[in-house]
């Protein structure tokens, strides 16, 4: 088993405090890399911080800071994370300000370069300052971007270098035919095959002048320009695993799973995987495309007043509470609601009431009735809840877990083991030897996804102890 399975989040962009949006990426990203774990994977999982580009030089001049102080307050911030969402410990952290992602970035340049793929040329583009990215018309909706309305579309004109993009329509077509999974949900990559065949790909600029904004890995040989956020930053994804100086390691862990958002579909899946053919580099392995986070139907905005800070969540909850939210009352890949009063409903429905009392109800019986543990089984992990995490279906394997907590409780209801035991013990002792052992299957089922709570179920099970307190206090 021991395969390496490398999986990394996009890198969020650093001009505002972390959202739940991210938080989903990143908990999404966590369940997967500790299920491979789980499954006996030597897992890499990376995450980090995009720090270069227009927005977070503005953001920086604005607070009177310089880029780089106001990036590293921001890049503390999102790896506050890792104790805030109890992500996996081994959490890799790349900042894109770090030297040798940078080093990294410039080879990479090179490479493209030396490969005929980069050129410069004199450029007037519609520009989104909130996606960071050219807008050709087709993308536009009346005339504004439809993730930004409301910001206007810049127009650019300058002289620019560019990444032959056009020359990669029938080799990205190749890879996606060679790949049916490569993009997951599956009609996101017939997207992209219809973006190529229909509208065609248009070159891309990747550089900026430096006299207009300097906050930017410089272009090998020439000192008049920075190179274009996005592109340095794709980059992170190689040069932390130790592209291009550490060759094993890079190695070892390449090609790469992916997570991103349904706005990263063509960087992810078309522009970044053209820039590693450029390169002589393999594909990735797979990109899965989460949707956005809404409330009560809504985008969630500042002005609207309808932001959820995950750390308020967690504060009032629980980490376990937050994870279990977003692994199962979130898709996977469609957009999905969260307001705090759902939030509450599911939690006192599933966890308050579902997983907490059945643990308490089955380790009451067991503290008063065994003499010690019953033996458990080696494995004891059902085939349908691993063949829901191979296909990154997430709520699913939760639903199959809390289908079995409904099945535990349904059977405590059916057969009283509490009341039999005062007049059949051996068959009351039996039955509860068979929730023990299922109740341990469910904490081995929820390792990767309320990782606190497996921890306790499993704890308590081998000590043969009933909780001193609710796993999961109601809420009133
Ligand atoms: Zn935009």
């Amino acid at each position: 088993m021991n395969k390496p399975f490398y999986i990394t989040t996009t890198l969020p962009y650093v001009n505002s405090d972390p959202h739940v949006g991210f938080a989903l990426e990143i908990v999404q990203a966590d369940i997967i890399a500790r299920y491979k774990k789980l499954m006996g994977h030597e897992v890499f999982f990376n995450t980090g911080t995009d720090e270069h580009g227009v927005k977070v030089y503005t953001k920086a001049l604005e607070a009177n800071k310089d880029p780089q102080a106001y990036t590293d307050e921001y890049a503390e911030k999102f790896r506050s994370l890792k104790g805030l969402l109890n992500l996996d410990p081994d959490i890799h952290f790349i900042r894109t300000t770090d030297a040798k992602h940078k080093a990294a970035a410039q080879e990479f340049w090179k490479r493209c370069d030396a490969a005929g793929d980069i050129y410069k040329k004199n450029y007037q583009v519609k520009y989104c300052i909130g996606c960071e990215l050219e807008k050709t018309d087709s993308e536009l909706v009346d005339g504004k971007c439809p993730i930004h309305p409301n910001l206007e579309i810049e127009i650019r004109d300058e002289e620019n270098y560019f990444f032959a993009f056009s020359k990669y329509g029938d080799k990205l077509l190749a890879l996606y035919d060679a790949n049916p999974d490569f993009l997951l949900p599956a009609y996101r990559l017939n997207e992209m095959r219809v973006l190529i065949k229909e509208k065609g790909l248009e070159d891309f600029s990747i550089s900026r002048l430096k006299s207009k904004m300097s906050w930017g890995v410089p272009v090998p040989g020439d000192e008049e320009h920075v190179m274009y956020v996005w592109f340095d930053a794709l980059v992170s994804y190689i040069s932390t695993i130790g592209w291009p100086q550490d060759e094993e390691t890079f190695k070892k862990w390449w090609p790469v799973t992916q997570f991103a958002g349904k706005d990263q579909v063509r960087q992810q899946a078309a522009m970044w995987q053209a820039m590693l053919m450029s390169v002589g580099l393999p594909a990735s392995k797979q990109i899965i495309i989460h949707g956005f986070i809404t409330s009560a139907g809504q985008k969630m905005s500042k002005s609207l007043g309808n932001v959820i800070d995950p750390s308020k969540v967690v504060e009032e909850y629980g980490i376990d509470a937050l994870r279990y939210y977003l692994a199962r009352e979130v898709s996977p890949f469609e957009d999905s609601d969260f307001t705090m009063e759902k939030f509450k409903d599911s939690y006192n429905g599933n966890l308050a009431n579902g997983i907490g009392n059945l643990t308490s109800r089955i380790l009451k019986m067991a503290e008063t009735n065994l003499e010690k543990t019953p033996e458990i089984p080696e494995a004891s992990i059902p085939q349908d809840w691993i063949d829901a995490m191979e296909k990154f279906e997430i709520n699913k394997a939760a639903d199959i877990v809390w289908k079995e907590i409904a099945a535990l409780d349904a059977l405590i209801q059916e057969t009283a083991p509490f009341k039999l035991v005062k007049t059949d013990k051996e068959k009351g002792v039996v039955i509860i030897n068979e929730l023990i052992v299922r109740l341990y299957a469910v904490g081995r089922m929820l390792n990767p996804i309320l990782p606190q709570t497996s921890e306790a179920i499993k704890a308590l099970v081998k000590a043969n102890k009933s909780p001193a307190a609710p796993l999961f206090l109601r809420k009133e």
